[in-house]
């Protein structure tokens, strides 16, 4: 079969077509074969009833005679050519397809009756002697000229004594002629059965596929760039249902990365050209006349915070960009959370008395954690300057870390500005800034910062909640697995 396929590749409906064809020939063979061996067997019991029934009828009329002869009453009206009176009897054997067969011989074996046509057969000995020991006899024989009989024997009893033996005989031919008109039958109707059949599943096979027709037809809209189409369902909730479903699921799925990614790269581009612009004005401005020196310092300044908020920018992108590839590697040493925590609290002092607000740093000891330290730094570090630059001056921030149900818990809270409930779910989003006009105000940060913490994190196995009150405050609360040494 695996040849067949490798040299005539078929489709499936073929394959199906072959397979049914194939289930229903060996079907339709057994069924026939059975239908005949039935027949068959009916007939010939039909056959041998009959033959019993007469022969039975035969001795029934037959009496034995003191002298060893015998005595015939009624029987041979219907036997023509029976009675050694009858003119009939010394007549020329007629066809044993029209004359009758009956012979009764004597205990002796002595031919005491036959009907003229009964010479025409070929009679085996035990046909006489198996009747003559008490045993009836039939089966199949034939005459001189090779047409074929069935014949019966039975003995002539009285009192239990056996005193000749009785046979009839009839011809097999309408018996073969019936079985060859149905085995002939039977092979003419049934390849075409076959056929039919072979066309009949073909065209259901055909129908089956019609719903993976528009699953296909869809696939190749989708493939031709319209990520909008969806394959229609079909209204049975079989396998094409549930290929449909997994496929409009996967095509969901590429639609939204899709859009993520042009979004991302429309939001990327947006991003890097506004500090070019402002290092290009700024130099335009430099080249168009000559400033004193303190002005240059000046340009030069701002030339240089863009600059590295463009670098700050790229290398935000790049991690993102490798981190969506998989291709970040991650350490995977132990970290001091509680340490690590202390040691960003102290680096970010300068932005604290910056904001005028006050830090409380609140920690236990141990709580370690399997990870990338440089990376848990990164996420403590844009939890704790997004704390201090959204809050108001005079505001609290308040860092602790402490282990809960071998969970490591990192928590920030301030008591800034807080997020509206409309903005929370996208705050993780890439670029999502909740009023951009006036972060663009405060120092040009990109809407990448809790893009970045939120993929540390789900990359260590942890997890990241927020929740804020709008002129409340916020807190950020990150679980991560605890580290436990063994
Ligand atoms: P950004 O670089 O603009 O800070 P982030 O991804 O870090 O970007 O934050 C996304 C947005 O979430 C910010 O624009 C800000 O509006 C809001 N946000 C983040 N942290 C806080 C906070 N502690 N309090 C209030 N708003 C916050």
């Amino acid at each position: 079969m695996k040849r067949i396929r490798r040299f005539f590749p078929l489709g499936i409906r073929q394959q199906l077509m072959l397979w049914y064809s194939a289930v229903f020939a060996v079907l339709l063979l057994l069924a026939a074969t059975l239908f005949y061996a039935r027949f068959q067997a009916t007939l010939d019991r039909s056959l041998d009833t009959a033959l019993q029934l007469q022969a039975q009828q035969i001795a029934g009329d037959i009496t034995p005679n003191a002298d060893g002869t015998m005595s015939i009453q009624d029987a041979t009206a219907e036997l023509p050519g029976f009675d050694p009176r009858d003119q009939r009897q010394h007549l020329p054997a007629a066809d044993v397809n029209l004359g009758v067969l009956v012979r009764v011989l004597t205990a002796d074996g002595q031919l005491f009756r036959t009907t003229p046509t009964f010479h025409t057969l070929v009679v085996p000995a035990e046909s006489i002697s198996q009747p003559l020991h008490g045993q009836p006899w039939q089966g199949d024989i034939t005459t001189v000229d090779g047409q074929p009989v069935r014949l019966y024997s039975r003995a002539l009893t009285q009192d239990g004594k056996i005193f000749g033996v009785v046979q009839v005989g009839t011809t097999l031919s309408l018996v073969n002629t019936s079985l060859s008109t149905v085995g002939t039958v039977l092979l003419i109707v049934s390849p075409l059965v076959l056929v039919l059949g072979a066309l009949v599943s073909f065209w259901l096979a055909s129908r089956a596929f019609a719903p993976m027709k528009r699953v296909i037809q869809t696939a190749r809209a989708i493939k031709a760039g319209d990520l909008r189409q969806r394959v229609p369902f079909p209204r049975a909730h079989d396998e094409v249902y549930q290929l449909t479903l997994t496929l409009n699921e996967m095509i969901d799925s590429l639609e939204q990365t899709f859009m993520r990614q042009r979004r991302f790269v429309a939001d990327a581009s947006h991003e890097l050209r506004t500090p070019v612009t402002v290092i290009r004005s700024k130099t335009d401005l430099a080249l168009l006349q000559v400033f004193p020196p303190e002005d240059y310092v000046g340009i030069f300044r701002a030339i240089h915070a863009e600059a590295e908020r463009l670098g700050r920018l790229i290398s935000d992108l790049l991690a993102l960009a490798h981190a969506d590839e998989g291709q970040v590697y991650l350490e995977r040493e132990i970290v001091h959370l509680d340490l690590l925590v202390e040691a960003v609290a102290a680096t970010v002092e300068p932005l604290v008395s910056e904001h005028g607000v006050a830090l409380q740093v609140r920690t236990t000891s141990p709580v370690n954690v399997l990870g990338d330290e440089a990376r848990l730094m990164q996420v403590v570090m844009n939890l704790l300057e997004n704390a201090i630059r959204y809050s108001n001056p005079g505001g609290n921030v308040f860092v602790a870390v402490h282990a809960k149900h071998a969970q490591a818990c990192l928590m920030v809270r301030d008591t800034g500005i807080g997020i509206a409930p409309e903005h929370q779910p996208y705050l993780f989003d890439r670029f999502y800034q909740v009023d951009p006009a006036r972060m663009g105000i405060e120092g040009g940060n990109s809407g990448l910062g809790l893009a970045i913490v939120d993929w540390i994190v789900k990359a260590h196995g942890g997890s990241i909640q927020v929740e804020s009150q709008v002129e409340q405050g916020s807190t950020f609360t990150i679980l991560l697995p605890l580290h436990v040494a063994v």
